[in-house]
């Protein structure tokens, strides 16, 4: 299929309009900022690794990226210390429980397995190279300015919603030490989480994040080289792997792509040498991922025949169910 503007716009439009009206879910309501968010909010985008941006709805609101930072810190824990140390360090496997699960970690000597579920992300964290928080942090951030391509900031008011109640992560970064797997100060690691997933990204910033990993580790708008392309497959295999959580396997059942999602609910897909679909609004299923954004990234894919594991000729599958709970 051409994927020529129009043809993306008009996906973009009918996903926008079909799954307006998805009701169920609800706001995220463990960290109460997000509780606070307007549910209505719906915004998709595509954004191509030429840099051609398509968006429908509320594309250019601000919301909590969350979950999907953890993306975008291990393409810099990657680089800083090399895939392969930090494999061999924090693993790659899906843990088959909840993003924020002390199980998981009970069950493997408190080794985290997956940078993108909490424990893993806050090892990702300490491997990052640095000689104090705020040089941590600031490297952290810096990435993910480099992959949207815009002056990303951080939410104070999101941050200290975040901090006053992050006591769980907290007791998962204690686990993480007393198990070897943690490579900072545990507190100062969960510290530079909670700021990495309390940064404001709009849709069409998460699109073009997700864009620069299409292109290979260039921002197809910028043109700035943000990681290498070697490291590109790892981040693509992580994401189809954990990316959605304990939905992961119903994503690449479905949808047929790598996906990650964020509990300030955003989703994010990525048709690696193609483009990125990126769709935000803020109710959320039991696992934790955008009932809305989920259904606008899906029937975007589908129109687009994205599917990485499509033979030529064949049908679509049907993309329901996507929703747990
Ligand atoms: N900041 C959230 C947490 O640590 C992010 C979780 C998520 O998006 N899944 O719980």
């Amino acid at each position: 299929m051409a994927l020529d503007a129009q043809t993306i716009q008009a996906a973009v439009d009918a996903a926008h309009r079909d799954c307006t009206t998805r009701t169920g879910g609800a706001n995220a309501s463990y960290i109460p900022y997000l509780a606070s968010v307007d549910p209505s909010l719906f915004g998709v985008a595509v954004v191509t690794v030429d840099g051609a941006a398509c968006t429908a709805g509320d594309s250019d609101a601000e919301f909590a990226i969350e979950s999907i930072s953890k993306v975008f810190t291990m393409a810099r824990a990657m680089a800083d210390v090399g895939p392969v140390e930090f494999h061999r360090k924090i693993g790659a496997d899906p843990t088959g429980l909840p993003f924020n699960s002390v199980s998981a970690l009970e069950l493997h000597n408190d080794k985290p397995l997956s940078p993108l579920v909490n424990a893993g992300a806050m090892s990702s964290v300490s491997l990052v190279t640095a000689v104090d928080t705020e040089q941590r942090w600031s490297r952290i951030l810096q990435t993910q300015r480099a992959f949207a391509g815009r002056e990303i900031r951080l939410s104070v008011e999101v941050n200290a919603s975040e901090q006053a109640t992050n006591f769980h992560n907290r007791a998962i970064a204690w686990l993480l030490y007393g198990g070897g797997a943690m490579y900072s100060d545990p507190m100062e690691a969960c510290d530079v989480y909670t700021r990495q997933c309390s940064t404001l990204i709009t849709t069409e910033d998460l699109a073009t994040m997700g864009a620069t990993i299409a292109a290979g580790g260039t921002n197809p708008v910028t043109h700035e080289h943000v990681v290498d392309a070697e490291l590109v497959p790892h981040l693509l295999a992580e994401m189809t792997m954990e990316g959605m959580y304990t939905s992961s396997g119903d994503w690449a059942y479905t949808v047929g792509l790598p996906g990650k999602s964020g509990v300030g609910g955003g989703v994010l897909s990525v048709a690696p040498g193609k483009l990125a679909i990126a769709a935000f609004s803020p109710p959320l299923d039991p696992v934790g991922n955008s009932v809305r954004a989920m259904a606008a990234v899906a029937q975007v894919a589908q129109a687009l025949d994205l599917s990485l594991y499509k033979v030529p000729g064949a049908g679509d599958p049907p993309l329901d169910p996507l929703v747990k709970g």
